[in-house]
């Protein structure tokens, strides 16, 4: 999975979600009448844009990996609630659709004091498609490990969803994203007719809140278009619980195709956009083993010793004096270390920090120039002469520096496309 595709696939949820919003509890319309653009209103009162349950619940699974780097249910399940309770999540401040099995479920665990956050009801007759449409976080978060993506994808399923019918279609789905939306061979499962045939008749293909008929309609979609945009507009259109057809749609085309393929005037509009994108870069450099990447305020934080750096004298920060003897001992420079140390960076070792590396250091990745400032922080202990000489002489810590700053305000250009910012 590239990361295009991550990307497509999160952002491709809540774009589906948002376009299919309006059209929630409406019935299915003919293609001269097709929803094509981003309305709002519909029963919800949605803005242009805006997302309903779906995005919020992926966004709260997405936060435990950003937070924590792992799936921790009763995080998960207290995000839940909060989002429930205080609008956590959300882009108006407030919790307005949510499903009967999952709101159910989430009273249970709060009751509960989250001591068992997998608090899913068991009921045979629970068939609800809540656990689809929040699924692209686990997908992403472990896009190298299939294994764990699967138990992961269960595990979600299980906070609020516990009957088998949902778990099974959660492993058909989450085979599925991993597979980057080609059909999987289901190694795990045995579902028979898990899709519609291709050439259904689309007035026979189903849109309601079961989870087999959201399977169903978002494949049929996928597999009778040939873009991102055909396919979601294909699902919304059947009316319904069409955010959440949308939803999972978009997941998978967003995979499919990625997220450049998503139409502009959809990703221009939607709500939190820059925070969705974040999530999904953190998530996929998570899946590659890079640990959680330094967020937005850990970076704004380091980039406040620019302007002390570049005094000629160095006095600000260090006072020769005692414990001071060398900057690593001022306080200021411990602030810095701590900052630089958060993301727990476990580098590769792909990045050599070298007395040429200046060239590197400039063009380098966050992952780059994180993984040099931790080398650098070990080999060097941010003491004596080599402070001095690569500080003022070579420059190379304001070279890493400078790199930083421009990751942190200018995420869009072509030159930093791969960075992650949460
Ligand atoms: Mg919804």
């Amino acid at each position: 999975m590239h990361l295009d595709q991550a990307r497509g696939m999160l952002v491709g949820l809540a774009v589906g979600d948002a376009l299919g919003a309006p059209l929630e509890f409406t019935e299915a319309r003919e293609p001269d009448n097709y929803l094509t653009q981003m309305v709002g209103g519909g029963t919800h009162s949605t803005a242009i844009g805006e997302w309903t349950d779906d995005t919020s619940m992926a966004l709260a699974i997405a936060e435990s990996y950003q937070s924590t780097s792992e799936f921790q249910a009763d995080r998960i399940q207290r995000s839940f609630n909060a989002w429930l309770r205080d609008g956590a999540f959300t882009w108006r401040g407030k919790c307005f659709d949510i499903g009967h099995t999952t709101l159910s479920a989430l009273n249970t665990a709060e009751k509960h004091g989250y001591h068992n956050p997998y608090a899913g009801s068991m009921n045979k007759y629970g068939k609800g498609n809540g656990a689809l449409m929040r699924m692209a976080p686990v997908i992403i978060a472990n896009h190298n490990n299939r294994d764990k993506c699967i138990t992961e994808a269960i595990q979600q399923t299980l906070l609020t969803h516990g009957s088998n019918t949902c778990v099974d279609y959660s492993v058909a789905l989450a085979s599925d994203l991993f597979a980057c939306g080609e059909l999987d061979k289901y190694e795990d499962l045995d579902l028979p007719n898990l899709r519609l045939s291709k050439n259904t008749d689309r007035h026979k293909v189903m849109s309601g809140g079961y989870v087999k008929e959201t399977y169903e309609c978002a494949w049929w979609a996928i597999e009778n278009t040939t873009n991102f945009e055909d396919a979601v507009i294909l699902a919304v259109n059947r009316g319904h619980d069409a955010d959440t057809v949308g939803a999972v749609t978009g997941q998978l085309a967003g995979v499919k195709y990625g997220y450049d393929s998503i139409p502009k005037r959809w990703v221009e509009v939607l709500k939190m956009h820059d925070n969705i994108m974040d999530a999904a870069d953190c998530l996929y450099h998570l899946g590659n083993g890079f640990g959680v990447m330094p967020n937005r305020q850990e970076i704004e934080s380091v980039l406040a010793f620019i302007p002390q750096l570049t005094l000629p004298d160095f006095k600000p920060i260090i006072s020769w004096i005692g414990e001071e003897s060398y900057p690593i001992y001022h306080s200021a420079m411990i602030n810095l270390n701590r900052e630089i140390d958060k993301p727990c960076w476990s580098g590769d070792g792909s990045f050599g920090y070298s007395d040429q590396s200046q060239d590197a250091l400039k063009k380098g990745s966050l992952k780059d120039i994180v993984d040099f400032f931790s080398r650098y922080r070990r080999g060097t202990q941010w003491g004596g002469d080599r402070w001095q000489a690569d500080v003022f002489e070579k420059g190379d810590v304001m070279a890493a520096l400078l790199r930083l700053k421009e990751f942190s305000y200018d995420r869009n250009s072509p030159t930093t496309a791969s960075i992650a910012l949460r």
